[in-house]
């Protein structure tokens, strides 16, 4: 009998892409994806555990899996990804009823660890990806090499493996081959890939080239790694979207440097500069009060981001992570962290409706990622008067912004 699986995934688009990754395998095991947990044989979880609260809930899910496991007890349950590798096996003491934890570090040998199991019928052809929608995502990395204070990440991913180009590339083309449009290539430290002489840059233009990929994107890069060769494929493809997602987490060189971020604010402006004359978008991540962060080192944030006029930003209050360095440091009261956040947070929504309508009267290729809706190779979302065929390229003029939308005439 065909077994069903559902997939639960907690936490960033990498993972999601990892849960596609193991169904995959579970897919060349004849398996297929249940809608519910209800009609479904196997219960993958794929969990996140940057924030604790992340965390808590795939803990507290795989919980309540207990009752789901009891109705049939022939049914499978797979706890994998971040929480999975940093909780280890004391999850199979707590949970009796789990049957498999595949941490993070442990997607390269997934395959064998289900074959292990003995739960599984053996493995026919792994088949391609299947693709659904309009994006395409392709892992390129896993890891990070870097050690900011704060993050739990490098040390329940480990550190950077880059996968071969080769394969990026096939699986790239794969699925512009089920329709996608658009390629979004992750990695932790997602512009630091390298494979022998292929640097990111290469790998962004021999994506684009492939038959099919309107558009390239990538998620999530590091300002270290904004080099001249990237600035350069950036400049001349246009192919590679006009926007990244580039997290800065704070403007205050004094800060970064507890932080641990491997770059000062001026590094930092002089890389915002160089993107901004490529013609790209930027919106970011920002941290505020983290533990040393002064009234003046807010204040060199506020500055920072008036300067770089992001043109959206997805800000934090500090919280600390157990198992990194930054925890072990003394917090700043609760009351300074909201009052900073509520400062910047006015801030970036103002910055936010002046890039919204500094785009009335640009011209613009939209791709349509619905009939009437698409977005900009910038990352603006367009409405257009007409409706066209989903994943087609439209070239339209900006004639109005409403909040985070632009109108458009064709
Ligand atoms: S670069 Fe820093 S914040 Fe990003 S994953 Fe690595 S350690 Fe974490």
């Amino acid at each position: 009998m065909t077994q069903k699986v559902f997939l639960q995934t907690f936490g960033c688009q990498m993972n999601l892409a990892d849960s596609d990754e193991m169904f995959n395998h579970l897919r060349a095991r004849g398996a297929q994806k249940a809608q519910t947990p209800e009609e479904a044989d196997i219960i993958l979880v794929n969990t996140c555990t940057v924030r604790e609260h992340a965390e808590h809930r795939a803990v507290s899910f795989l919980g309540r899996l207990a009752k789901w496991k009891k109705e049939r007890p022939g049914r499978i349950i797979i706890f994998a990804g971040c929480a999975a590798q940093r909780l280890g096996n004391q999850l199979k003491k707590e949970f009796p009823f789990l049957d498999i934890v595949a941490g993070a570090k442990s997607m390269d040998t997934f395959s064998a660890l289900l074959d292990k199991s003995g739960l599984f019928p053996p493995a026919q052809e792994v088949l391609p990806p299947q693709t659904e929608g309009l994006t395409g995502y392709v892992t390129i990395m896993r890891g990070c090499d870097f050690r900011c204070t704060y993050c739990i990440v490098p040390y329940v991913r480990g550190g950077v493996k880059c996968l071969p180009h080769e394969q990026i590339l096939q699986e790239a083309a794969q699925k512009a081959a089920q329709g996608a449009k658009e390629i979004m290539l992750l990695g932790q430290t997602v512009n630091a890939y390298r494979d022998g002489d292929v640097s990111f840059a290469d790998l962004l233009n021999r994506v684009s080239q492939v038959p099919g990929v309107e558009r390239v994107r990538f998620m999530s890069p590091h300002p270290a790694y904004i080099t001249p060769d990237f600035l350069a494929a950036v400049r001349d493809n246009p192919k590679i979207a006009k926007h990244i997602h580039l997290p800065i987490q704070s403007g205050s060189t004094a800060v970064l440097q507890a932080m641990k971020r491997g770059y000062t604010r001026e590094i930092l402006l002089e890389k915002l500069a160089a993107l901004k004359a490529c013609g790209m978008t930027v919106s970011t991540d920002i941290i505020v009060g983290f533990p040393t962060e002064t009234e003046q080192d807010f204040q060199d944030t506020l500055t920072l981001v008036d300067e770089a006029r992001f043109f959206a930003a997805y800000c934090f209050k500090y919280s600390p992570r157990q198992g990194t360095p930054a925890a072990q440091m003394e917090l700043l009261p609760e009351q300074t962290l909201e009052e900073r956040l509520d400062i910047l947070l006015n801030k970036v929504r103002d910055l936010s409706a002046r890039a919204y309508t500094a785009q009335v009267g640009t011209h613009q290729q939209v791709l349509m990622e619905t009939e009437n809706k698409g977005r900009t190779s910038n990352n603006f979302w367009v409405k257009t008067t007409k409706n066209y065929k989903i994943g087609s390229v439209v070239p339209v003029e900006i004639t109005r912004a409403d909040g985070t939308l632009l109108f458009a005439k064709e």
